[in-house]
């Protein structure tokens, strides 16, 4: 298929725009005689007039040819190899041209980059492919659009520049195939839909809703990898807000979904809704908040609910059920591999709790100090703010911190 090319006076992507790094590897490849193209989210960012995270560049170059051009390059990963090029401060991602996945009966590739189907018959010699065959791999049309280096042109096969002018999130290709092949994908459109306020178009979210249960087999690592990513991503709260409506919220937090779509579930959004706000406020100001107060934040009311449950039929005092309540909720959360270290602090932040309720100096001087005080306070005070509770205290623990 001819893609479209768009010539450089008709777009608004100036090399200035782009990282000395980023620059010196494509040029450094163009040199060398290859094909050298920025690619994925830095074109697409660089079109919406937004600053782009980071700098992809696909290539013809395998990646061995990538190493013999740049000292500072290390080749990475097993199944498909990339060749990261190493600057003081930035790291390029340097991938040669993809060629499609192949169907999911066929073995996993050799070491080697060879497909052996079960019977050793060899199917494919290498996964490297053409641009084309790298652009129809990606994920949505406006993460295909390539910046080649040789004429500062935009050269589009999807249809990509399009849709970022009408700002749609389009699957390239079929949408129950392309989800059912990495469901991680179904994160990807929900946080590219509300970081870039795109609509995700009518059968994509068909699809999602369609598949998310799928996000329940993912493996652990990229799950909590692309949480991380939309918890951060500035606009959490609508991330939230789509997650519920296309029915993916369940299939991330299985138990926090069940509680929240219970028949007595109304009025339960409200905390999240307003935990997930906070999350944004927190990123807007700057603030590097702790993953471990992030999670706190949103599972609070339920770890709270599950507390008063434990502490009903358990018969035990509440600040000992709101410790096993977290524990236990943590156990579960094996599925999405939150660090040891993280669950760890987040037991403390909520197990410190029912000690901002003691209104005593000694008390105060005492946990004031504790490495944890912050984040248990931060806490405290969204909760107490969220829930309408607990004023006279938050103000009493406010002036300890200003006298402190
Ligand atoms: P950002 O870096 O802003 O999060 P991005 O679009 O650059 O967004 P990356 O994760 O850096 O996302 O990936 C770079 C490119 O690789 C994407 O733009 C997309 O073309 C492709 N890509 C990444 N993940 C997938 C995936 N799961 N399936 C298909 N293509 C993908
Ligand atoms: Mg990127």
């Amino acid at each position: 298929m001819e893609p479209q090319i768009t010539a450089r006076p008709d777009h608004n992507i100036s090399r200035k725009q782009i990282s000395d790094a980023a620059l010196k590897v494509l040029y450094g490849l163009k040199d060398a005689g290859y094909t050298a193209y920025l690619a994925g989210g830095g074109v697409r960012d660089l079109l919406l007039g937004r600053n782009p995270k980071d700098f992809d560049v696909a290539t013809n170059a395998t990646p061995e040819e990538v190493r013999k051009i740049f000292r500072n390059c290390r080749i990475i990963g097993r199944r498909f190899r990339l060749a990261h090029v190493y600057f003081h401060n930035e790291n390029i991602e340097v991938s040669t041209f993809r060629a499609p996945a192949p169907p999911a009966d066929e073995a996993p590739p050799a070491e080697d980059n060879t497909f052996l189907a079960k019977d050793g018959l060899v199917l494919r010699d290498n996964l490297f492919g053409t641009p084309e065959e790298d652009a129809l791999r990606r994920d949505f049309t406006v993460n295909a659009l390539f910046y080649n280096i040789a004429d500062f042109s935009i050269i589009d096969y999807v249809n990509g520049r399009r849709d970022l002018e009408n700002r749609i999130l389009r699957v390239i290709g079929d949408p129950d195939q392309r989800f059912t092949e990495d469901p991680v994908r179904i994160l990807r459109a929900i946080r590219f839909s509300a970081a870039l306020g795109f609509d995700i178009e009518p059968s994509a979210r068909e699809a999602i809703r369609r598949h998310a249960a799928r996000l329940e087999d993912c493996s652990s690592s990229r799950l909590y990898e692309e949480i991380q990513k939309l918890l951060s991503c500035g606009k959490a709260e609508q991330v939230f807000n789509l997650c519920c409506e296309l029915e993916a919220f369940e299939h991330i937090f299985p138990e926090l979904g069940a509680w929240l779509n219970a028949p007595d579930g109304e009025g339960k959004t409200h905390w999240l809704k307003k935990s997930f706000a906070q999350i944004d406020r927190w990123r807007a100001a700057g603030f590097n908040v702790d993953p471990a107060l992030l999670f706190s934040l949103i599972f609070g009311e339920y770890h709270e609910w599950v507390a008063s449950q434990i502490m009903q039929n358990e018969d035990l005092p509440y600040a000992d059920a709101l410790i096993e309540a977290t524990h236990r909720h943590i156990r579960q959360l094996d599925r999405i591999r939150i660090p040891k270290a993280i669950t760890h602090h987040i037991a403390e932040i909520m197990s410190g709790q029912p000690r901002f309720l003691k209104m005593t100096s000694k008390n105060a001087q005492r946990i004031m100090r504790h490495r944890c005080f912050l984040d248990a306070f931060l806490y405290f005070k969204f909760a107490a703010r969220t829930a309408g509770r607990h004023t006279a205290e938050l103000e009493w623990w406010e002036q300890q911190r200003k006298a402190g």
